[in-house]
């Protein structure tokens, strides 16, 4: 049964079947701009983009996933010059966090990450394809605008009335372009090739059109194109990034090559807000995965708080949305350690399936997958697997199958239980209680052992038995 999801092009839910003849799935998401580290907002995309990955590579397709860097804009190029490095070394530490951000996040790395500065000579070919075609023209400064009129079906994505199009007035940050607007022919058009100008200091390159620097669009254009071909499968990104970007990659794309199509499916996720206000600097509440951690949440408890929330629907992330993130985590720990002792495995055997296994087992977190195979629908898949776990497994063997179902789909949805969380501070005698009684259980003097329960319970301390060891709660 293939995956379903929301496509904002057709606005309908359509399958996800390749389309090439090798079978690999073609995915490409709009990364991250590397002048400082990513916040919640981003990571919120980048978590959903992963948990499809995962979704499509446990259905059996095998994804090709291209995420790309966006190294050089002017927040870069102000940010390099603030910190007295140049581009690429201000990038590279930046690029190097987001990857250390992105792996405590449990994000499976891309197939390809490239670079816009790596990618400058394909930038350079699509835009004389563009120019040469008449889908573009040179301003008097040696700038290269976007002829949005010369582009009929321009908006389809974002189902704009074209009536109303007014101008091309964010970058990659969401903020106001700058000097781009004088020369343009339309306020509609947008910058292909920015001209040199004094501030981009040491950051320009050759262009048949003089020295100067890609604008933001066409290096996702150029970089599909390079890695997926002409056509691809899907194309993600967060919902701001709908219009004008992805409209303008559709038509810079579509224009350069002359194959419509450019990609089959649309996938974007809605906002996330902050305790109910809009994310911005201003208010402080562009929280950092380190910000987080200062706070003592754990990557995997930011991770399950990201995904909490259908993608289609704007998520209000709060610090009470955190911890019912860590009670949920921790129930879900504590109902896999019993489905393990009634299976009698370790956690150890709690292991994602493995990539060549044919006989697929869900046990009874069949229903689970299926909404999550159906719209990625995170929220109800997890209804689902507690409504299956609030029963405890039969026998032995149907707790052998709910163990393989559960490590499945927690797998595709890139949560790891049983992580290293921020400890609880156990005080040192209970601590020590429980280290004897493990002791007596171990040396099978039950007696002892109960009684050390009893004294540890009096101390407000609940102990939790598993076959390779426990662990302690607040009773
Ligand atoms: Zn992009």
């Amino acid at each position: 049964m293939p995956v379903l999801l929301h496509d904002t092009m057709t606005r309908e839910t359509l399958p996800l079947l390749p389309r090439r003849a090798d079978g690999t799935y073609g995915m490409y998401c709009c990364g991250p701009t590397v002048y400082g580290p990513a916040h919640i907002g981003n990571f919120r995309t980048f978590v959903l983009q992963d948990t499809l990955r995962r979704v499509l590579e446990t259905e059996g397709l095998r994804v090709r996933h291209i995420r790309n860097i966006t190294d050089v804009d002017d927040k870069t190029i102000r940010g390099a010059q603030a910190a007295g490095k140049t581009l690429a070394e201000f990038t590279r530490g930046w690029t190097e966090k987001f990857h250390r951000d992105c792996a405590a996040l449990n994000l499976l790395v891309p197939h390809v990450e490239p670079g816009a500065v790596a990618h400058i000579p394909q930038q350079v070919r699509m835009i004389e394809a563009l120019v040469a075609r008449g889908h573009a023209y040179v301003a008097k400064d040696g700038s290269v605008y976007f002829k949005v009129c010369s582009c009929p079906d321009y908006g389809k994505l974002s189902h704009l009335d074209r009536s109303r199009l007014a101008t091309q007035s964010t970058n990659s940050a969401g903020e106001a372009n700058d000097a781009d607007e004088y020369d343009r022919e339309s306020a509609a058009d947008f910058a292909l090739w920015k001209a040199r100008k004094p501030e981009d200091g040491a950051n320009f390159w050759p262009s048949p059109w003089g020295e100067g620097r890609p604008g933001w669009h066409i290096e996702c254009s150029a970089m599909s194109l390079e890695h997926l071909g002409a056509t691809f499968d899907l194309h993600a990104g967060g919902v701001d990034l709908c219009f004008p970007h992805h409209e303008n990659e559709i038509a810079q794309s579509e224009c350069a090559t002359g194959v419509k199509g450019f990609a089959a499916h649309w996938f974007h996720s809605a906002h996330l807000m902050v305790e109910g206000a809009k994310m911005s600097k201003s208010l402080g509440n562009l929280f950092t995965l380190d910000d987080l951690a200062a706070k003592g949440w754990s990557p995997m408890e930011v991770r399950w708080a990201l995904l909490a929330g259908h993608y289609r629907s704007p998520l209000n992330f709060t610090f009470k949305g955190l911890e019912d993130a860590r009670s949920a985590l921790a129930k879900l720990e504590r109902a896999a350690d019993a489905l393990l002792a009634a299976a009698g495995f370790s956690r150890a055997e709690f292991a994602p399936p493995s990539v060549n296994e044919t006989q697929v087992t869900w046990g009874r977190f069949a229903a689970a997958w299926e909404r999550l195979r159906d719209d990625l629908n995170v929220p109800g898949a997890l209804g689902e697997a507690f409504k299956a776990l609030a029963a405890p497994a039969a026998d032995a063997a149907q707790a052998r199958q709910d163990v393989a179902g559960l490590a499945r789909l927690l797998h595709a949805l890139g949560i790891l239980p049983f992580q290293e969380r921020p400890a609880l501070a156990v005080p040192e005698a209970v601590a020590a209680l429980a280290a004897r009684r493990w002791e007596a259980k171990q040396a099978r003097d039950f007696a002892a052992a109960d009684r050390l329960r009893a004294e540890i319970a009096a101390a407000g301390w609940t102990m939790l038995d598993r076959k390779d060891g426990y662990d302690l709660r607040p009773s």
